[in-house]
């Protein structure tokens, strides 16, 4: 899942993108609002933290501009206690939840992803597609029960494949919701990932459904 975080002051920005690196979120920053604003445009991102008071353009005026473009991922505001603008007026704007600083990280983590379990696809926190189940909060996979050790952007990927069940995923839309905007487009970073999900999950075993399948000319799908 990739997050969009738009934060002015450095040393929140990058606390906040490593912290949610480390929970397995690719994550893009915007340091002022102008930045942030054209980012959620022209990126798919499945979610997006919006500091409220930003240079060049407010949070609100982008909340507003993002649903008036017909994006719909969730918006997260991040807004100082003493400011003018009321949470009621956010959430007019188009913004889905709302946060006070100073706000603990424990307390975030857990409005993204209840701001993320909104999605219609997700019914509960763990993920399961046939025997295979993901649990994004324990970052743990087991297969037939058992534990399933993947790297961080195996995970990642197998995430994004999981929550769009029976769904064919593009290289493109791969791209737009597991990796942030260093990734080298053409490497042949997807198919190599993909190899090594497969060897993991669905060889490990003789006898058990393949559950990744490849859509020739098309992408991916995961379905039991
Ligand atoms: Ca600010």
């Amino acid at each position: 899942m990739r997050i969009l975080i738009v934060e002015d002051e450095a040393a929140i920005s990058t606390y906040l993108k490593e912290s949610l690196e480390a929970e397995y979120f690719a994550v893009d920053v915007a340091m002022d609002g102008e930045r942030g604003s054209y980012l959620a445009q022209i990126n798919e991102y499945d979610l997006v933290i919006l500091d409220n008071q930003l240079p060049k353009k407010d949070g609100i005026t982008i909340c507003r501009e993002l649903r008036a473009e017909g994006k719909s991922m969730p918006i997260l505001v991040v807004s100082v206690k003493n400011e003018t603008v009321k949470k009621v007026d956010l959430l007019d704007a188009g913004a889905d939840d709302y946060l006070t600083k100073p706000f603990a990280l424990s307390e975030l983590l857990a409005r993204v992803r209840a701001l993320l379990r909104r999605k219609p696809s997700l019914e509960n926190d763990v993920l399961c597609v046939g025997d295979l189940t993901l649990d994004p909060k324990r970052l743990m996979v087991k297969r037939s029960n058992r534990e399933i050790t993947l790297t961080k952007k195996e995970f990642m990927l197998l995430e994004y494949l999981m929550r769009n069940e029976g769904i064919v995923l593009s290289r493109g839309m791969i791209l737009e919701h597991v990796w942030d905007m260093s990734v080298d487009i053409f490497s042949n970073t997807i198919e190599s990932h993909i190899l090594s999900i497969r060897k993991k999950i669905d060889d490990a075993g003789a006898g058990k459904e393949k559950l990744i399948k490849t859509i020739s000319g098309r992408g991916y799908k995961i379905e039991a």
